[in-house]
């Protein structure tokens, strides 16, 4: 695939045939209500399908399909051998399918074709297997006890788990999600961002041509406020997993309340600080890091660097780095093309978005270093932009943008960085970039946030729990630990002569 031409792409693009309904009980199937919306490809503005809309209906259904799966055990009682032999199997497909699942996400939500086939399908493929592998790693406990007590602590799925994904890595977000729940031998109802609904529906489908059996994994397209809301507050829902803004993950929690008090694994937004001290061995790598750490997936990233604490003796020398790599490396255009780093953003409506902080960001008086504009429609392109001098009261330092705008802000020290990289509702991740090993040491500690990258930015592996502090949630992807999390913990206490 990464040898394809862009003549090439747009040929199979042109061919493709897309799948609109929704996936119930190991089959497609239309909306109850019959409903449909449209899917737009933001690099054109054309209408790529019109999709069926499910509602609180077609949840009911997905989740009683869901729930018949789970209690008759055909998956979570399955020999754990075999539940991981169905999910090798599923990795496979996605590879298998590559070509089409890339130019789904590419053509729904502008991500270049590239990143798709270098990044995102790999990560897909690598985190079923990785979490095929822990199925049988996962194991409880017997505990001390008296002679005649066998006391152990089983760890048991949860049932029918909801999972609610974002449109920035469409399927990557969804599979962090259905992988681990799988595994751990639950079933799902995986809703889709609205935005960009053509990928996951073929999960579903791909799972069972696996080996795994009906009702197992069922993934319902539809909007927010109605399928999503509908989702999270099933009363037989045991475990809502959301990835997607602060703003939501609130109401999620609060349907927990309003309904069955179910789990809520909750991954949101953040304003991650990219800190860069005097004492960088490297300057010229950090900024290459930076400019990676906010341009990359036309900064529609989660931990995107946004904001950068430049130490001020060399804050000078850092913006004309970064200017120089990215205008080396990123600008915007079609997303079909191989040879694309940065495509459209993922609606019309997103770009008027990022537009109004970069003109907020002019307003409160940060300087404008390049960028700032937008080529001109159609299309949702909005160019790599930064400001400078910027201070951390500034709406483009509080607010999460989702858009390619990053911001410096120049400090005086590490302890001024530190309390400006704290100064925020978010802790999802951080840069830090020092020679001092004891400078290090001492701000990993300090940081407010899941993840710290020192003297590297946004790498890591399967091993690697990814997940933030503070409003950016309180749960963590990838990693053993995040199957564990889709089990619950059962104390069986056995009295014997
Ligand atoms: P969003 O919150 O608008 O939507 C996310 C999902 O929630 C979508 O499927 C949407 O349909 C659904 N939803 C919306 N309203 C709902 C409601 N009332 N009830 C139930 N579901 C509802 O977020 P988005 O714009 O799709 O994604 C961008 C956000 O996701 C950013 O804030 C980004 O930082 C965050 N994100 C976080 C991570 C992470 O790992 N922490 C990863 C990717 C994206």
């Amino acid at each position: 695939l990464a040898d394809l031409d862009k003549a090439q792409w747009v040929s199979l693009a042109e061919g493709l045939k897309l799948e609109t309904r929704l996936f119930i009980d190991g089959d497609y199937v239309d909306a109850a209500g019959g409903g449909r919306f449209e899917t737009v490809n933001p690099a054109t503005g054309d209408v790529l399908a019109t999709m069926s809309e499910g509602t609180e209906a077609d949840i009911d259904i997905a989740v009683a399909a869901a729930k018949r799966a789970f209690r008759d055990g055909r998956w979570s009682k399955m020999a754990p051998r075999s539940r991981m032999a169905v999910m090798y199997g599923f990795a496979d497909l996605i590879e298998q399918e590559a070509d089409t699942l890339a130019l789904l996400d590419t053509l729904d939500m502008g991500k270049p074709i590239s990143d798709m086939v270098n990044i995102d399908l790999p990560a897909c493929a690598e985190t079923i297997r990785f979490m095929a592998e822990c199925i049988d790693k996962i194991d409880g406990k017997v505990t001390a006890t008296e002679a005649n007590v066998l006391h152990c602590i089983l760890r048991q799925p949860f049932g029918v788990v909801g999972a609610i994904s974002p449109w920035n890595y469409p399927l990557l977000m969804a599979v962090w999600k259905i992988a681990p729940a799988l595994a751990a031998g639950n079933t799902v109802v995986l809703k889709p961002a609205e935005q960009s609904p053509l990928s996951c529906i073929r999960l579903g489908e791909l799972f069972v041509r696996a080996g795994g059996p009906a009702g197992v994994l069922n993934v319902v397209n539809g909007f927010g406020e109605t399928a999503g809301r509908a989702l999270a507050l099933h009363n037989d829902v045991a475990k809502v997993s959301f990835t997607g803004s602060t703003e939501v993950g609130k109401l999620i929690l609060q349907y927990a309340g309003q309904s069955n008090m179910k789990h809520v694994a909750l991954e949101c937004g953040g304003k991650s600080p990219q800190i860069i001290l005097a004492d960088v061995s490297d300057l010229e790598r950090a900024a290459t890091a930076a400019v990676n750490g906010i341009f990359s997936n036309q900064g529609e990233v989660c931990n995107a660097g946004s904001r950068m604490i430049v130490d001020r003796r060399i804050a000078g020398d850092f913006v004309d780095l970064f200017q120089k790599t990215a205008r080396d490396s990123f600008s915007a255009g079609d997303p079909l093309d191989p040879g694309t780093s940065m495509g459209p953003l993922v609606t019309e409506e997103h770009r008027r978005r990022v537009l109004g902080y970069i003109e907020a960001g002019q307003k409160d008086g940060a300087r404008l270093v390049f960028g700032g504009d937008a080529p001109q429609s159609p299309g949702a392109f909005v160019n790599p932009t930064l400001f400078a001098d910027a201070s951390n009261d500034m709406v483009i330092a509080r607010e999460e943008i989702f858009g390619p705008v990053g911001t410096v802000i120049p400090v005086d020290g590490a302890d001024e960085a530190i309390s400006i990289a704290n100064d925020t509702s978010y802790g999802l991740a951080a840069g830090l970039w020092t020679s001092n090993l004891d400078t290090a040491m001492r701000l990993i500690r300090e940081i407010e946030a899941g993840v710290v990258w020192v003297n590297s930015f946004d790498e890591g592996d399967m091993t690697q729990p990814f997940g933030g502090w503070k409003q950016s949630g309180n749960a963590r992807d990838k990693c053993f630990d995040s199957v564990v999390s889709y089990t619950q913990m059962k104390s069986a206490w056995i009295r014997h002569s």
